[in-house]
């Protein structure tokens, strides 16, 4: 089984999954991979990673759980900032990462030797190789997400949000290995726009999707996402914010659509088998029940 991940939402299933099958393989979004103190941050791989390695924070979904935040304080009490919180175990992955970077590797082989490293068993592939940076306009500003999201805390209105050199990722090898080895893809509870539209937008991804069977579980519950942004870029793409406008979103590729049980509204997609279930993902034990439902499914 393949999973596209962003890195709040699927990585809860990824929990899930990971304690009842061992075969799957994420593709990940790095769209907002961005250098920080001279290293490159994956947020998304660094979830999904850390979760597959049992060590992700699950108060946040993002970090080393236990992690402190010592080198980031002391380069904030030299007086530069840094973007980003990052903690020192955290800091290292991103040393070990981009050594191997600046060692000529690419990025697809770079997180392969740092999942390995991590005892990851399944494959952790970033989307492609070249990097891409997903932006937001507001009004005049234009900005990076990891600006618009970390920095400013998701305050200024969103015009657009675009991914600047898209057109020049490639699909990489061992991901049309992957899809050619594979039928059935997982996209998880992610958000639509800024982390699997990305994905889909590398190379053919969309077209290839086409031929697999694609189980999505919404990430909108009750007209509202469980967190994160994804209101107001689904409004910035024009997109109603409900299972019905994520449902419209991925209709061309996807055969099973997982609706929380909460969620009243009716969707009905044609030559789509909409479910309804728990999707709400607050422990371990429901993170395992709604990862046996998907396996059970497939
Ligand atoms: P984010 O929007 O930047 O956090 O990026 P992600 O791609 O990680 O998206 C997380 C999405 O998953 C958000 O839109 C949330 O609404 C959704 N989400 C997070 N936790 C859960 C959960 O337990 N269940 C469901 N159904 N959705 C979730």
């Amino acid at each position: 089984m393949i999973v596209l991940s962003g890195g709040t939402g699927t990585p809860k299933l990824l929990a899930g999954l990971k304690e009842i099958i061992e075969d799957f393989a994420v593709i990940v979004n790095t769209a907002e991979d961005i250098w920080i103190s001279g290293n490159i941050i994956c947020p998304d791989i660094d979830s999904v990673i850390y979760t597959l390695a049992g060590i992700i924070n699950e108060d946040k979904w993002w970090g080393i759980r236990g992690d402190t935040f010592k080198t980031h304080e002391r380069i904030k009490e030299m007086g530069l900032g840094e973007l980003m919180m990052l903690g020192d175990l955290d800091r290292a992955t991103h040393i070990f990462r981009s050594n191997l970077l600046r060692d000529n590797k690419n990025k697809t082989e770079a997180n392969l030797i740092l999942a390995r490293s991590l005892g990851v068993r399944q494959k952790v592939l970033p989307m492609c190789n070249e990097d891409i940076r997903t932006m937001i306009r507001s009004g005049r500003e234009e900005m990076h997400f990891q600006e618009f999201w970390v920095y400013r805390g998701g305050r200024p209105r969103i015009d657009d949000i675009y991914f600047e050199h898209i057109e020049d990722a490639r699909m990489t090898k061992e991901i049309k290995d992957l899809i050619r080895e594979e039928k059935n893809v997982l996209i998880g509870p992610s958000n639509p726009i800024s982390s699997i539209l990305p994905i889909l937008s590398v190379g053919k991804m969309r077209e290839l999707l086409k031929d697999k069977y694609v189980v999505v579980v919404s990430p909108i519950i009750e007209r509202k996402p469980v967190s994160g942004p994804a209101a107001s870029f689904m409004n910035a793409k024009g997109i109603e914010v409900s299972s019905r406008g994520v449902a419209e979103f991925y209709k061309n590729i996807m055969d099973v659509f997982i609706v929380d049980y909460r969620d009243e509204e009716e969707v009905k997609i044609e030559g789509v088998e909409v479910c309804k279930t728990d999707t709400i993902m607050k422990d371990s034990e429901k993170r395992e029940k709604l990862a046996k439902f998907i396996v059970d499914l497939l």
